[in-house]
């Protein structure tokens, strides 16, 4: 069927297995896979006019294939995911590489072995590379703080200058917090690495970019006889929870529910705000053909900007005379204010309250929570697929 803008005058949820809410890649892989897997007649449920959440990317006035909602390049280990996003779409082959301006000299990130020459000088640089392959190995990535917490003055050299000139600024700028002060496992999401692959994700087995777009993938997935999905719809408009059972349209409702939004505003926030990051994402179309040498510049020791994204070079795109580019401004989520949480802030007390929330969904056994809002995680579009999978293998086995 094909994508509806609201909702039919006799739309009866009671004639659908299961209601998915939200049409990003979360709810899309269970709502094919509930409807491959189990045969039920699924409703997908969108807020927003489009499909594909936060992926979504479409052609600008200035005729060029942009992500509306931050740059998305694909690349995973999970060979299962990968083979289920490849029934929707071919990749092209393109490998990511970001460059950190650093006070204006531009070095790989990762920061790597080239890097090291351009910080350092070649013979320095040199030196300090077989030092760090004599104490981690050679191709191993080191996360900044694992490097931090060496003792050896040549390592510590290493790790101040990293430290200082790639990821402190940055952080700040992204998160409003030092790296000291945030989750390890958020700068550990980009490693120093001992070696040359200078991709941004090294040595990962798979990665590209959809060859007609994220959009079309997941339109790609959503096609199905037994799969109707309607857009410019809030579901929680529909919903109700009491304690242990979901209401829709006023009517307790007997199948499955996934739900792929914020927990938090799923329960109407009853017991405080989960804190975000969220983006102002500010586009420019030039007049020339290219802009910067690779896809994504991050500006790690100037600007107001974390990173600046040129599409072309990322998609692959031909388009003579002209190139769009984003610049992201990152600033604390303000709930209730129609911007969009982008990232969950990965902190103790953040994640107590995501576990109430997340308690009080599991106490209604028809209501599944999914996906990097839902689950309040710092998820890639591959760990958002992965989750998918699992939630809905169980869902299957069960019925
Ligand atoms: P979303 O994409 O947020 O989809 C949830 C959908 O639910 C939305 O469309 C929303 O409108 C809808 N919804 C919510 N509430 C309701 C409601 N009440 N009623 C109806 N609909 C509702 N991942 C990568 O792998 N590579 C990258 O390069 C990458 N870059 C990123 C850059 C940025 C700036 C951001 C923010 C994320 C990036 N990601 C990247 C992560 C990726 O976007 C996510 O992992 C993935 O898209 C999340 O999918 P999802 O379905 O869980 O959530
Ligand atoms: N980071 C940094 N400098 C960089 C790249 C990353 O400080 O040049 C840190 C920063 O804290 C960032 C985190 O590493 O938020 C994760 O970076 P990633 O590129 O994975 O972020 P995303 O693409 O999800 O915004």
């Amino acid at each position: 069927m094909p994508i509806n803008s609201g909702l039919p005058a006799r739309f009866n949820p009671a004639s659908y297995d299961a209601i998915v809410i939200g049409a990003g890649l979360a709810g899309s892989t269970c709502a094919r896979r509930l409807a491959e897997g189990c045969g039920w007649r699924v409703c997908v449920l969108e807020r927003r006019p489009s499909v594909a959440g936060n992926a979504y990317d479409f052609v600008n006035e200035d005729g060029i294939l942009v992500h509306k909602y931050g740059p998305h390049i694909y690349h995973t280990e999970n060979d299962r995911v990968h083979q289920f996003l490849s029934r929707f779409t071919e990749w092209t082959d393109y490998q990511h590489k970001v460059l950190a301006n650093v006070h204006g000299t531009l070095m790989p990130v990762p920061f790597n072995h080239a890097s090291l020459r351009l910080a350092f000088g070649p013979e320095k640089g040199e030196r300090l590379y077989a030092k760090l392959v004599d104490v981690f190995g050679k191709d191993k990535k080191v996360p900044i703080m694992d490097l931090r917490a060496q003792g050896d003055p040549d390592l510590v050299e290493v790790a101040d200058y990293v430290y200082e000139n790639i990821f402190l600024h940055y952080t700040m700028k992204q998160w409003g917090k030092t790296p000291d002060q945030i989750d390890p496992s958020v700068t550990g999401r980009v490693p120093v690495f001992v070696g040359d692959d200078d991709r941004y994700f090294p040595k990962v087995a798979h990665q590209g970019m959809p060859k007609d777009g994220y959009t079309k993938l997941v339109e790609r997935m959503l096609d199905h006889d037994l799969i109707d999905v309607f857009c410019d719809v809030d579901a929680l408009d529909l919903l109700d929870l009491s304690k242990d059972r979901v209401s829709m349209c006023e009517r307790v409702y007997g199948g499955e529910v996934i739900y792929t939004g914020a927990i938090d505003e799923l329960f109407g926030s009853d017991m405080g705000d989960l804190p975000y990051r969220t983006l102002d994402m500010r586009f420019e179309t030039l007049p020339q053909d290219q802009f910067q040498p690779v896809a994504t510049v991050n500006y790690t020791t100037s600007e107001d900007f974390t990173r600046i994204t040129e599409f072309k070079l990322m998609t692959g795109q031909v388009v003579p005379g002209k190139t769009t580019i984003m610049r992201e401004y990152s600033k604390a989520y303000e709930p209730r204010s129609g911007q969009t949480p982008y990232y969950a802030i990965i902190e103790d007390e953040n994640l107590k309250l995501y576990r109430a929330y997340r308690g009080r969904a599991d106490d209604i056994l028809n209501l599944h929570p999914v996906g990097r809002l839902a689950e309040y995680r710092y998820y890639d579009m591959d760990g958002v697929v992965a989750s998918s999978l699992e939630l809905s293998d169980e869902l299957v086995a069960q019925h």
